[in-house]
């Protein structure tokens, strides 16, 4: 994995270990569960991974009920507890207060060119499409740092972990921030959804004045950890109802 992106590329290789994680984790407890159940056709099979015992059933295959039960584990018990989790993580950010400095908004940086942004929102990309419909890149990094010198500084010091890596941190600045830092379309449909949720996308980055850097730092494992739990439960949820599906 690129290292260019310092905190984030560690955020994102964290992630994906939580994922493998969650889905050893996950994969035992569904195993697990399946022990309460029988089939007198499979008797006797050692199966080891969720896989082999997807696979294995039949038609008329007393398992059947082991995928329907593993399914409405993970679509209510797990969902409903992740779900309480993050609603948790969430009412917590809501015990800080925005220091309305404006640091997010004049300047953000992203491990992409504006072009790049652009292709991604329209392949799709939410985040990108929001980002771009605010957010301008700086004509070079010098208009960057004349703008912002201890802004730029901060991030490249915070985001860098090689000399070279510098080159792929792009910076932005969003027009609509005031002259006294304030968002001027605060309350309308020009301020993207990215901004009233700042800073709860689990990927972003937070600059160190942020009002809910403690947040961030108290929370990130857990919000990281969440996030990997709903995808793996959702890859398992899926590969269990097309397997029922087929029956
Ligand atoms: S839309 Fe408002 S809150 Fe969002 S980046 Fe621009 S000035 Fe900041
Ligand atoms: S950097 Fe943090 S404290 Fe400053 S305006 Fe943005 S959200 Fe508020
Ligand atoms: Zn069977």
């Amino acid at each position: 994995m690129d290292n260019y992106y310092g905190r984030l590329s560690v955020t994102k290789q964290q992630y994906k270990e939580l994922v493998h994680q969650s889905k050893d984790l996950l994969e035992r407890q569904l195993m697990a569960l399946r022990d309460s159940f029988s089939c007198d056709a499979c008797e006797g099979a050692l199966l080891k991974t969720l896989d082999e015992a997807i696979q294995a059933q039949h038609s008329g295959c007393g398992y059947t009920q082991w995928q329907k039960e593993a399914l409405r584990v993970l679509e209510t018990d797990l969902g409903a507890e992740i779900l309480q989790r993050l609603q948790q993580i969430s009412a917590y950010r809501d015990q800080f207060a925005c220091h309305l400095c404006g640091a997010c908004c004049r300047l953000a940086s992203q491990d992409a060119d504006y072009a790049t942004l652009r292709q991604r929102a329209e392949a799709g990309d939410d985040f990108a499409r929001q980002f771009t419909s605010v957010f301008l890149p700086y004509a070079s990094r010098e208009a960057a740092r004349q703008k912002a010198p201890d802004l730029v500084a901060a991030v490249l010091a915070e985001t860098v972990e090689e000399p070279e890596g510098a080159e792929r941190v792009f910076f932005y600045h969003c027009p609509y921030v005031g002259e006294d830092h304030r968002c001027t379309v605060y309350g309308t449909e020009k301020r993207p959804g990215i901004c009233q949720s700042y800073p709860e996308t689990p990927l972003v980055f937070i600059q160190s004045q942020c009002a809910w850097q403690p947040w961030k730092q108290e929370t990130h494992p857990q919000t990281l950890m969440a996030h990997a739990l709903l995808h793996v439960s959702e890859q398992l949820r899926q590969r269990l109802q097309l397997a029922l599906a087929a029956d």
